[in-house]
């Protein structure tokens, strides 16, 4: 039966799926359906939570910001919250990066990274228009995003609209050697203006994860052929994968960066795309056609930068990678019970990410399995919403052991109930 909402949801058939579940509230992992049913967060509302729904110090500077200001335009004007929140992530993030340009979610930063890159190019008038990508990746829904990212079921209609780009193979264990040989021939070929990934976890492609090695090695070829490294760490950002930033663990700076999901702790949409001085100085000119010709309504809305700012204040009060290790250490103890179990493979973790992918039976996004399981863990109170036969758990890092445990069991029981 159809439902009687006129909304239209994201990822969601609704022909399978009529009804969406009615949330009234949220309080650090948990959410309360509007008839009192507690929900624990196992995936952060798709990867945005990171110290858990409703921090206190992030409420009461929304409040504040929205007693003083709520909106202007940001083009010719500025404010106080955006200026010192880009001072602050331009000497949090790794050095070099040292202009904040803002928008409002991870694909607008994905774009604004792709338009930098091939405007940097062409005001320095090299013919530089190629972009490389990994295999598997995902970096948003907009037509660039879908045009760097794997394309699949999830774009097939609008392929003919999206630009190519060349792929290289996935890093996996043992074929990293493929990887590099495949990076350093198209850099050879020429004409490659950028380099875009996703440092050593691709997300959405199903949670796989790669070495740090491999990043190092990756950043150093590029270098090597003076190819732009887009680091998108839309995901990776704000400690999920143990550092504050994945590129740390690789010792790696990227030319240009992509923050989002947990810029504001999960609870306003915003982003930030970071680049080198000489990106900004190629577009720095009287000539007003080299203007970097980018905006959305709401860049840098203040309330949003208001709340960034906090959580950079939680980052610098709260010993949130403690927290996030915490996580990593019950991640392991609860995936041990399943690292023999022959009904999975690839048992994996990195910071506060655990995956493990169903060993029999269909893979890919559609796989069946997907929707049933999620209706188990739903059924249990467990917000965990699988990658097809990939299942994952990416809490906030409020999340306590026995919360974690309680997961941990649920997959158990899920997929003993399984035919
Ligand atoms: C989620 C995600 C995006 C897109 O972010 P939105 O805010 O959903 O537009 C881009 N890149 C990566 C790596 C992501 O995980």
């Amino acid at each position: 039966m159809k439902s009687n909402s006129p909304i239209w949801h994201p990822f969601t058939q609704h022909a399978v799926q009529p009804d969406a579940t009615l949330i009234a509230s949220g309080e650090g992992a948990w959410l309360t359906t509007a008839d009192g049913r507690r929900i624990f967060d196992a995936i952060s509302s798709w990867w945005v939570v990171t110290h858990g729904h409703r921090h206190h110090h992030i409420m009461q500077a929304i409040k504040d910001q929205a007693d003083r200001l709520d909106q202007v335009i940001f083009a010719g004007f500025t404010h106080e919250p955006a200026e010192k929140l880009a001072r602050r992530l331009v000497a949090m993030t790794p050095p070099q990066l040292e202009y904040v340009f803002f928008s409002d979610s991870g694909s607008t930063a994905v774009e604004v990274a792709l338009k930098m890159a091939l405007g940097f190019w062409r005001h320095r008038g090299e013919k530089r228009t190629g972009i490389l990508a990994l295999e598997g990746a995902y970096h948003g829904d907009t037509i660039g995003g879908m045009s760097v990212g794997e394309r699949g079921v999830f774009n097939a209609p609008y392929d003919p609209l999206l630009f190519d780009v060349e792929r290289l193979p996935f890093p996996s264990a043992g074929r990293e050697e493929t990887t590099l040989r495949a990076l350093g021939a198209a850099c050879r070929r020429g004409g490659v203006a950028a380099l875009i990934v996703e440092p050593l976890i691709l997300g959405a492609g199903g949670m796989l994860i790669y070495a740090p090695e491999v990043l190092t090695e990756v950043k150093r070829v590029c270098e090597t052929h003076g190819v732009l490294f887009i680091a998108d760490e839309v995901m990776t950002g704000w400690g999920r994968t143990g550092t504050l930033f994945a590129c740390e663990q690789a010792r790696v700076t990227p030319d240009i960066a992509c923050y989002s999901k947990g810029l504001t702790g999960g609870s306003l949409p915003l982003a930030v795309t970071l680049c080198r001085a000489d990106i900004f100085d190629a577009h720095y000119s009287t000539d007003r056609s080299r203007t970097f010709f980018h905006s959305s309504s709401y860049t840098a809305n203040p309330i949003a930068c208001a709340a960034a700012l906090a959580n950079l204040e939680i980052w610098d009060k709260e010993p949130v990678l403690e927290r996030v290790a915490a996580i990593a250490r019950l991640h392991s103890l609860g995936l041990d019970r399943f690292r023999d179990d022959r009904r999975f493979t690839n048992v994996r973790q990195i910071g506060s990410i655990a995956a493990l992918d169903l060993a029999s039976g269909e893979t890919g996004y559609l796989a069946g399995v997907g929707p049933r399981l999620y209706q188990g863990f739903l059924s249990r109170n467990l917000l965990v919403r699988p990658l097809g036969n990939t299942i994952y758990i990416m809490p906030p890092y409020c999340s306590e052991a026995n919360e974690l445990g309680m997961v941990y069991q649920a997959i158990a029981d899920v997929i003993g109930e399984m035919p």
